[in-house]
Parts: C-alpha cells; structure tokens; sequence
C-alpha cells in the first residue's frame, strides 16, 4: 500500500448542501485516476479563518470558497491575486507548502473560457457588451470582459446606485442605463450577460423585453438552474449563440484542480453529464 499522502480538497460554504463541485471534483479525480478527495464544508463566518488554518495541518491542499465567505476570504489570506483584490471576492484557495494561504477569483476566467468553448467565433472586440446585474457575479463578470478587450460595457441594475458605484470602480469603458432601459440597449450588444439571479428556479423570471437581441450576438446566462433559461430559448430562436451558465460553474473549477491535484481536466460533455 502506498505511504503518500493522498490530497484533500474542498468546498467552504455556509450553506454548502446544494454545491454542486464535490460531484464535479469526484468526476475528475476519477476520470483522470488520483487518489485524492473533495469534499463538501459547511462553515459559519465565525469559523472561516479557524478552519483556513487548520485544514492544511489535515492533508488539505487547497479549497474553494463560496457564499458567504468570498468577501471575507481576502482578508484571511495572506497572498491575494491582482484579479481577486480588483474583482474585491475570492473562489480559490491554495495551501502553500511554506504555509501560507494564497487566494484567487476564477469566476471571470470561468466565464470568459465557458464562452470561447461554446461561441468559438466571439470576438470580444466586435462591440458593446450589455451586463444586467450588478452583484458579485458582475464583477467578476465585467473585470473578464475589460480584459478580454470588449469595448464598451453597458450596464442595467434594477438598483442604479449599485451599478453606478461599479462604474466608479471599474471606470470609463463603463456606462450605466436604468433598469427600465435593458430591452433597448440590447440592439447594440454583441455580448449579452445576465448575472441577475433572474431566470433561476426560486426567483422570478427575467422579463427584459428580449426582441432587440441582435442575431449573432453571444448571449450567457450565468444561471445554470434551469438550464435553458427564457434568455437562452429566446436567443438562440432569434439567431444568437446562446451560453448557458453550466459551463461557466464546471470553467472556473479547473485552475484550482489543476493547482491542488497537478492534473489538467478536461471540459467536456462528460463532465456536463455528471452534473446533470
Ligand atoms: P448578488 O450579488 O446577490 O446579485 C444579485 C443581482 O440580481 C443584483 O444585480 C440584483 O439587483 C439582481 N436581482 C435580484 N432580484 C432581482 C429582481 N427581482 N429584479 C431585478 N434584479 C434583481 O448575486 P451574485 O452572486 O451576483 O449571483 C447572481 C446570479 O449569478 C445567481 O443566480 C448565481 O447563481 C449566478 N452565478 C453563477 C455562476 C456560474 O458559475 N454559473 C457564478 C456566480 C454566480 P439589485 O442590485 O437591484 O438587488
């Protein structure tokens, strides 16, 4: 029997019960033969650093971090990536071998590789992107696509202050419509992005009046349940190239994995499948 170490991994939330990465993990590990785990933790706030700072002392490599820690998490770590801090959350966790915690976002890069997987053709530099939302998730969301080269961002929040505070932030590139507005400013986006909770199961539906969606436009939705949500049908029967939010979820899990178990997995129907 070997002596090595096996590698432990996992998933920091509070609740934690519905996420649905150990199963994404499990897969991978599995398909790409590591001895190694993932493993759901429910933790409350007050706990989060505690728990940081044991966990490497128990054979853990690394973890992701979700509701409600992702904020608080940069304040934890002691090494945080120039993505994190402007994004102001973190997903990521890496222990480092000289004990040291170090944490990164990868929803952006999720979000932007889910999009180059399933709308190949999407050039970023085509024209104007339109967010709806301005949460966490937009942050993420609008720091990929500054990066990406989009040139313009349009951005509708039903609650303005918030957007307009994103654009403060975030800067020019940046420009803020009232909520009332989305239908219209949709006939100038070549990228369209819901990052409301809008659409998903529990929430009302988004109701955004969808015919100015321009056809070709690459339009994602960052919920993911239910899969096919208004946004995406309406898209993709108006001749857009429609990107559901699953690919973004199973994206922004492979640089941790690769981090903590030294494997590259593989994006693939498969993986979607053992999500399903
Ligand atoms: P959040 O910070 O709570 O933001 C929620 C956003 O939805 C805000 O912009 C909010 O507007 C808007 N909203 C909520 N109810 C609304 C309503 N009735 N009418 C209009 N706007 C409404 O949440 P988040 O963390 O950004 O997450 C947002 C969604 O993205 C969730 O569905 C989440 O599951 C999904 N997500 C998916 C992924 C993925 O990997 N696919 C990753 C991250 C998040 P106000 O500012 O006016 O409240």
């Amino acid at each position: 029997m070997s002596t090595q170490a096996v590698p432990l991994a996992g998933v920091i939330g509070h609740p934690v019960a519905h996420s649905k990465s150990p199963r994404l993990h499990a897969h991978w590990l599995r398909v790409l033969s590591i001895r190694g785990h993932y493993v759901p933790m429910d933790v409350a706030p007050a706990d989060l650093e505690t728990v940081l700072r044991t966990l490497p002392k128990a054979g853990f490599v690394g973890a992701n971090v979700t509701i409600p820690h992702k904020e608080r998490l940069l304040e934890i770590a002691d090494l945080v990536t120039d993505r994190a801090a402007l994004i102001g959350a973190a997903n990521t966790v890496i222990f480092r071998a000289d004990g040291k915690i170090h944490a990164d976002n990868t929803d952006g890069y999720g979000f932007i590789e889910n999009i180059r997987q399933n709308a190949p053709e999407w050039q970023a530099a085509t024209g104007p992107a339109v967010v709806l939302g301005a949460g966490g998730a937009a942050r993420a969301v609008i720091v990929a696509l500054r990066e990406a080269g989009v040139p313009e961002i349009v951005l509708c929040n039903r609650t303005r202050a918030r957007a307009d505070r994103l654009k403060q932030e975030f800067g020019t590139r940046i420009r803020v419509e009232d909520w009332v507005q989305a239908g219209n400013v949709l006939e100038e986006a070549a990228t369209v992005v819901n990052t409301t909770s809008l659409g998903m199961v529990g929430h009302p539906e988004l109701r955004v009046p969808l015919d100015g969606l321009r056809p070709g436009a690459v339009v994602s939705d960052l919920v993911y349940a239910p899969l096919q949500t208004r946004l995406l049908r309406v898209a993709a029967e108006m001749g857009c190239v429609p990107v559901d939010g699953l690919g973004m979820l199973i994206h922004q899990a492979v640089p941790g994995f690769e981090r903590w178990f030294g494997m590259r997995p593989v994006v693939d129907a498969a993986t979607r499948e053992a999500l399903s």
